[in-house]
């Protein structure tokens, strides 16, 4: 066989087996979602085949918290320092991405906090009640790539909520890369003093919704004045996944949530 006839058609072969993997990959990275019509969270799972745990998955979020069992549960550790106000809007949330240095300890694990961003209204409800506004807090345990999600309530208060001044000063109304705004954030600043919580295990609540979170959703909410709400509900009014069923799994209380003040 004269093997120089078919280097040729070998190439050409080679070049679209590599041109066709980098246009599904560029495909996939661009398929548009959304919170309605056709690219609405009904619809995600046929957006792309990675997106097929959102209408197949068994363990996504999120959830009605109701009927939750109570139990002596271990305490989340909160190392959170501070950070650069890095917020930017990637066209689902405003997000803001974490300076490296604060993460939580669940269960003898360290989760790095990468980032928070924000839903309206909330995602999760309790009781059948959505609250005006969730926020995620994002860690992730760098051995195993699984993430541990911190979620909050935010309610309307009576004032501007002062830790949390510089992210809704700086909210950007269109699509931009992170840029530190305003002043530094304290972090802990922006959680409530009591930390029980929820917790069951989930998925992301975006796509691809992977099935790869521990959800710790705190039983105390947080108050923002009802300016500061509508500040972020100008830009981002509807970007909350509607609740999944929870099937078989175990909804937990920390039964100090019920001796709390
Ligand atoms: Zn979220």
């Amino acid at each position: 066989m004269n093997t120089a006839k078919y280097t040729p058609l070998f190439a050409m072969l080679l070049f679209l087996v590599i041109f066709t993997a980098l246009l599904l990959n560029t495909l996939a990275a661009d398929i548009h979602w959304g919170y309605s019509g056709d690219e609405g969270p009904a619809n995600w799972g046929e957006l792309s085949p990675e997106y097929i745990l959102c209408a197949d998955g068994s363990a996504q979020s999120p959830i009605d918290i109701r009927n939750a069992s109570e139990l002596d549960l271990v305490d989340i550790e909160f190392h959170y320092g501070e950070t650069a106000n890095n917020i930017f809007n990637n066209g689902h949330t405003i997000q803001v991405d974490v300076d490296p240095g604060s993460h939580i300890v669940y269960n003898g694990i360290t989760y790095d906090l990468l980032q928070f961003h924000f839903h309206a209204p909330s995602e999760h409800t309790i009781g059948g009640e959505a609250a005006p506004m969730e926020i995620h807090f994002v860690h992730q345990d760098p051995n195993s790539g699984t993430l541990a999600v911190v979620g909050i309530m935010l309610t309307e208060g009576d004032s501007d909520n002062k830790a949390y001044a510089a992210v809704f000063d700086h909210l950007p109304a269109e699509v931009s890369a992170p840029e530190a705004m305003g002043d530094p954030l304290s972090l802990a600043s922006l959680l409530p003093e009591a930390r029980t919580y929820f917790t069951y295990q989930g998925s992301l609540t975006t796509p691809p919704c992977s099935e790869i979170v521990r959800w710790l959703l705190l039983d105390n909410p947080v108050a923002l004045s009802a300016g500061q709400i509508a500040a972020y509900r100008a830009i981002y009014d509807g970007n909350a996944r509607p609740v999944q069923p929870l099937g078989k799994r175990d909804l937990l209380l920390d039964s100090g949530a019920a001796t709390r003040a």
